[in-house]
């Protein structure tokens, strides 16, 4: 009989049925596992020692194993680089900010099926889907040590390795768990789903989850350029997108982060500045310019734009009323950007075998 995971609350409630435990253990459970971070059944001193047998013989507490963990040099981002069962590598990023805003960013699939240029998660196609449970450890695994640290998870990104519109239902599941009071505890909108675009997935969103944070990856304004760095735009191309977007905002009232990595000669142009200020100012827009991230794994074939340019493009949305932010770069000695780390292990563990 395969064990099912702690994180599995409705097949947790059908085993405590099955053997007539009071609903009531339930939520004693639940206080061990999110509130006090016991991870060992048998520590669990609120239940009977039946019923933590019961949970020994048929659940397990985590499947991922730590397979790298790196902190950078000023402590405040942590990387983990965790193994499936089944061998696959994902990555969680978590960032302490000194206001105590920590941010989690966890990753929904392995490896990721659309294959953007500049992105290292792209190059290792799609491996899986992960489960629900797989999500949640990625979580209870950062919470518990900040935990330990004396400190609290404030905010939860799907901006790590996947793209969470194609991984719908265990995104879908694991926002709710996020968000109960019993576990982690998160106001929604502290949760944030960053997607590259994908038109049906955004119109269930703003129907499920009307408080939660959206982020757009645009990375272009027209198609022309988008379509030659995201493949997703022959889908669904702007247009399309942002159709999609204006009935999100109709039905949330929500602003939108818009992602735009500033690549070096291929979407930095100072007209494109322009075009981008025309396509959102008449939008509940927030954009956010990523500093390309050269690290390992990426392809190599692009740079970074200079600061001062993405200074430029900020003025120049300015004027079109547009709000703008330069992300901060956090972990670059850690190859902290999406899929870097699994990429570059991968790449070793290839080199050994050759
Ligand atoms: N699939 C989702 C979420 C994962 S990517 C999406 O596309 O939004 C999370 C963010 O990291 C995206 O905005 C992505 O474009 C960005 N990213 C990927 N590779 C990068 C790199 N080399 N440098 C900087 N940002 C990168």
């Amino acid at each position: 009989m395969t064990k099912i995971s702690i994180h599995n609350q409705l097949q947790l409630r059908d085993l405590l049925q099955e053997h007539k435990i009071p609903a009531f253990r339930y939520g004693q459970i639940e206080n061990a596992i999110y509130k006090n971070f016991i991870t060992d059944f048998d520590e669990i001193q609120t239940i009977p020692k039946d019923l933590r047998n019961l949970l020994k013989e048929n659940c397990f507490y985590q499947s991922l194993t730590v397979d790298h963990e790196a902190t950078s040099s000023n402590g405040q981002t942590t990387k983990f680089l965790f193994k499936t069962t089944d061998d696959l590598l994902i990555e969680a990023v978590l960032m302490r900010h000194l206001t105590g805003r920590n941010t989690l960013c966890i990753s929904c699939q392995a490896g990721c099926p659309m294959a953007c240029s500049f992105c290292a998660t792209g190059k290792l196609w799609l491996q899986k889907n992960l489960q629900l449970h797989e999500i949640i450890e990625q979580v209870m695994y950062a919470a518990k040590l900040l935990d330990s640290e004396g400190s609290k998870l404030r905010n939860i990104v799907f901006m790590g390795m996947g793209e969470p519109m194609l991984n719908y239902e265990p995104m879908k599941e694991a926002i709710s768990m996020f968000c109960a009071q019993k576990k982690f505890d998160l106001a929604n909108r502290r949760v944030t789903v960053s997607t590259c675009g994908i038109v049906p997935g955004i119109n269930k969103f703003a129907d499920d989850f009307p408080q939660t944070g959206l982020a757009i990856s645009l990375h272009a304004p027209n198609d022309e350029i988008r379509k030659s760095i995201m493949p997703v735009d022959h889908t669904y191309n702007l247009d399309t997108l942002m159709t999609s977007l204006d009935r999100y905002t109709q039905k949330t009232n929500k602003r939108i982060f818009y992602e735009y990595i500033m690549i070096n000669g291929v979407n930095d142009h100072l007209k494109l500045a322009d075009e981008l200020g025309k396509l959102l100012q008449w939008r509940l827009a927030h954009v956010n310019f990523i500093p390309y991230n050269p690290g390992e794994g990426t392809g190599g074939t692009y740079a970074a734009t200079p600061r001062f340019i993405i200074e430029r493009f900020q003025k120049i949305l300015e004027k079109y009323g547009v709000v703008s932010t330069i992300r901060a770069t956090m972990g670059d000695d850690i190859n902290a950007a999406c899929g870097q780390l699994a990429r570059k292990k991968k790449e070793e563990e290839k080199k050994q075998e050759a």
